[in-house]
């Protein structure tokens, strides 16, 4: 069983900031986290932060901290309600890498009244912070029993991985002689969870770098198979793949392997709409969105959004002018964070284009009535496609992984999270986001769910 937790880089610095307010002295805190459930991993996801006010700690001293934990019932209650579970992270200004005697007797009676609250028998956790940022921590399980975390994940512009193996398999004077772009960059792709959702045009791409950089896992979605029509931009595709009609996601997974650098490649031929592929995408650290249609990319928005995941869109524009020319060659890479603007609130599509889309998926023949009675504009079809162009955009959206992975440029990252490129005039524009998401971003962290991903319109 894997145990992950994952935080926002806002929840994180909220939280650095309480719990290190200068005095040298212990401090506590509580989230309220969305879980993602499966039989092999259990992530939980901080929805609601809350702080123990430093004044309410009966102690707070270098190296403990006592808190009645009554402060936290409200919290409680509503974690309780819809079966979520509890975080409690507290400090060690010392820089204490792991868990003391006092800290097994706290969490042991603070956990054991928890469970009898929540009763569900699911998880709860807890973690230390230490004066630089990193964390450690634990599950506790419904019968007081301790389970180290493996993975806790702060997804912010730089997006940071605290890993339990990772601390035990290199030291650290190793990782201050790793390069970044080097032996660095290595070692951190190779740890990643990465899902490419659409595998065509960009997605191919995006999905031959990622393997050749050497990510550690990587998890494909698309539903279609492969044909003729498509070996002019899918990188690794075939005629003998189009004439059997093969899946995409099988037929670049086989290609994939037999380059030999070891990523582990999970192909899943489907949509987002189906629960069981979102909740495998929903299992990895970073997801790209490598879609032609507005839906799937609003779709893999929200599920970044409710579980805590890196996204980062990318999409190409060609506009013929119908007498021979080109109007627009242009694309845009966006990086999206889960409590931040989302695509809808950016402006790249409107409901209505979701809505209209929805409609031709689930109910084509109503969608026909209504384009024949001139209600709706039709749906966006096929467009032309470049494999220069896709490549192009593609190796900016991987970039921008790596400027996440490492922040190497000279620019501040949270400027940079919308950029725009146009070949027509040779530019490369980083363009204004906006404020957060007001639909999504309250969301974030919320995980599983039912309706699943609060959508009660699905089919
Ligand atoms: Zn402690």
């Amino acid at each position: 069983m894997k145990r992950l937790l994952r935080l926002t880089a806002n929840q994180h610095e909220t939280l650095r900031r309480h719990l290190f307010p200068g005095d040298g002295k212990e401090a506590v805190a509580l989230a309220r986290c969305g879980r993602r459930s499966g039989e092999s991993e259990h992530v939980l996801m901080a929805h609601e932060v809350f702080l123990v006010p430093h004044s309410d700690c009966r102690v707070r001293e270098p190296d403990c901290v006592y808190w009645p934990p009554a402060v936290g019932h409200e919290l409680y209650d509503r974690a309780a309600a819809k079966s979520m579970g509890i975080l409690k992270i507290h400090s060690h200004p010392a820089g204490f890498d792991r868990f003391s005697h006092l800290d097994d007797q706290s969490d042991k009676e603070l956990f054991q009244s928890l469970h009898s609250w929540t009763d569900d028998g699911l998880p709860h956790a807890s973690a230390v912070m230490l004066p630089d940022g990193k964390m450690f921590g634990r599950f506790v399980g419904p019968s007081g029993e301790f389970h180290l975390i493996d993975r806790i994940s702060v997804i912010g512009d730089h997006i940071r991985l605290f890993d339990r193996e990772q601390n035990r398999a290199i030291d650290d004077a190793q990782l201050r002689t790793a390069q970044a772009f080097g032996d660095q960059t290595t070692l951190l792709l190779k740890r990643l969870r990465v899902a490419v959702v659409g595998c065509s045009g960009t997605g191919s791409w995006v999905i031959e770098q990622l393997v050749r950089l050497g990510v550690g896992q990587l998890v494909i979605v698309d539903p279609d198979v492969v044909e003729r029509k498509n070996l002019n931009r899918i990188v690794n595709s075939n005629l003998s793949q189009a004439e059997r009609k093969a899946s995409k996601v099988a037929a670049l997974a086989a290609a994939l392997r037999a380059h030999g650098t070891g990523t582990e490649i999970t192909p899943l031929e489907g949509l987002l709409f189906d629960e069981g592929i979102a909740k495998a995408v929903a299992g990895c650290d970073v997801v790209f969105g490598c879609m032609d249609k507005f839906e799937g990319r609003d779709r893999l928005n929200r599920l970044a959004v409710f579980y805590l995941l890196a996204y980062i869109d990318l999409g190409v524009r060609l506009d013929a002018d119908g007498k021979g020319g080109i109007d627009n060659v242009c694309g845009a890479v966006h990086y999206l964070l889960p409590d931040g603007s989302s695509l809808l609130s950016r402006g790249c599509y409107s409901s209505e284009t979701l809505r209209v889309e929805a409609l031709l998926r689930t109910d084509p023949a109503q969608y026909k009535a209504e384009l024949d009675e001139g209600y709706i504009k039709g749906a966006k079809v096929d467009s032309p496609a470049v494999i220069s162009v896709n490549g192009f955009c593609a190796s900016m959206a991987v970039n921008e992984l790596l400027a996440r992975l490492h922040p190497y440029r000279e620019n501040r990252l949270e400027d940079e999270r919308f950029h725009s490129f146009d070949l027509r005039n040779c530019d490369w524009t980083q363009r204004e986001e906006g404020a957060a998401c007001k639909l999504l971003a309250k969301k974030a962290g919320r995980g599983d769910m039912t309706p699943f991903l609060d959508c009660i319109t699905d089919v």
